[in-house]
């Protein structure tokens, strides 16, 4: 049998709450499916803990600068797994949390993957599930690594909750997320190594503020090398060795961890856009002009600014359309900039749009 609902929302993160929270609001009836903790990456396993580790890393920053004020201290201790058992309090009862918000705002949450089995039509197990609109919020995961021995890499998720303390630590890439971990361990004491494979670190930020960055994270004793091609993560006695030429030379780095941080993809696991009907090059899913009917979305980490996940153009041949629904600034002002409807704000023009995102 058939379940129908105005909505049906994939994932419970950030976007997928937001789309829900204002479709409820307008009287809509909407089941969010979800497949992992309820609440996403951000308050579980992304910017929520992860502020946890920083707001100690900064603390030490802070005590190293003591001397500057004429303040003596002694050298501080952090005890690592107390840290770690105080960051998982962060995100312990979150996710049931969320589960009862969402239930008390009559928002019917059911568990398990979503597959598009038709057009609007998805299945979680052996439910089956029709809708108007459906929103594509399944947000994104961690970029997998095509190189020898990635099985041996750790992520985000897994330093999260790694109670020991590494004593040698190299990231492969020095994006955003690896860079603010990077200054974590360095801060704790591990001898943290970056492994980038382009020119230079945090490529879509400012040369002049990756410039500063670099500097600092190099007086903080991370080693930072840039242009490397890695060929390999070997186990050896002792640890790992990480494999790569830089400078046209062959080398070899030993550690105790190597962290993936070459940045995320979008998750689409499983979904069978095809069978959705939905049309898609890779994980860049096409989106419709926002003259045509909306039926279903995507949004979150989908539609990052700049939009590299969504190929905005008309479609051409008859296909349920995509659209947009409201998050964060950026992705409202991309969806205006890009001619898209959008759901939780409504706007018409990048004028209006830029007022609402206010
Ligand atoms: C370590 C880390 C630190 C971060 N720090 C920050 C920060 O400081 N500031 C910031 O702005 N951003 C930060 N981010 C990014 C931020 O977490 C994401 O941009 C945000 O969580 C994206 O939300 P979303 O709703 O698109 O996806 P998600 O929160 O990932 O939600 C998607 C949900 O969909 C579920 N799902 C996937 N496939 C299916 C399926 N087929 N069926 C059912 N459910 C499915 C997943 O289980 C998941 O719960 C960080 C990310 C990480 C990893």
């Amino acid at each position: 049998m058939t379940e129908a609902y105005d909505a049906i929302v994939l994932g419970s993160g950030n976007a997928g709450m937001a789309a829900a929270g204002a479709l409820r609001a307008a009287g809509k009836s909407v089941a969010m499916v979800e497949s992992w903790d309820v609440g996403g990456t951000c308050p579980l396993r992304g910017c929520v803990p992860k502020k946890v580790l920083v707001a100690a890393a900064q603390v030490l920053h802070q005590i190293a600068l003591a001397p500057q004020h004429h303040i003596e201290v002694d050298a501080p201790r952090l005890d690592w797994a107390a840290l770690i058992a105080r960051e998982r309090g962060f995100v312990e009862g979150v996710p049931e949390a969320f589960a009862k918000s969402l239930e008390g705002r009559g928002i019917e949450l059911i568990r398990g993957r979503a597959r598009f089995t038709g057009p609007a039509r998805v299945a979680v197990g052996a439910r089956v599930l029709e809708a108007d609109k459906v929103l594509i919020a399944t947000g994104s995961k961690p970029r997998p690594l095509a190189i020898p021995g990635a099985e041996h890499l750790i992520t985000s998720e897994d330093i999260l909750e790694m109670a020991e303390l590494p004593e040698r630590l190299v990231f492969i890439g020095g994006g955003v997320i690896a860079l603010e971990f990077a200054h974590v361990f360095a801060r704790a004491g591990t001898k943290v190594t970056i492994l980038e494979a382009l020119p230079r670190l945090l490529p879509r930020l400012y040369p002049y503020s990756v410039a500063k960055i670099h500097a600092e994270s190099e007086r903080i004793g991370i080693e930072v090398a840039t242009g490397v091609e890695v060929k390999e993560i070997a186990k050896v006695e002792g640890g790992l060795e990480v494999r790569f030429v830089h400078e046209g030379e062959h080398k070899t780095l030993a550690a105790d961890r190597v962290a993936n941080g070459t940045g995320r993809v979008p998750d689409l696991d499983g979904l069978d856009l095809a069978a959705g009907g939905i049309e898609h090059e890779g994980t860049r899913i096409a989106v419709r002009m926002m003259t045509e009917e909306p039926f279903t979305g995507v949004e979150g980490d989908y539609v990052q600014f700049p939009p590299r996940n969504v190929i905005p153009k008309p479609l051409q041949k008859p296909h349920p359309p995509l659209w947009v629904a409201g998050g964060r600034r950026e992705t409202v002002l991309t969806a205006a900039r890009l001619g898209m409807g959008s759901l939780g704000f409504g706007f018409e023009t990048p004028e209006e749009a830029e007022e609402q995102a206010e």
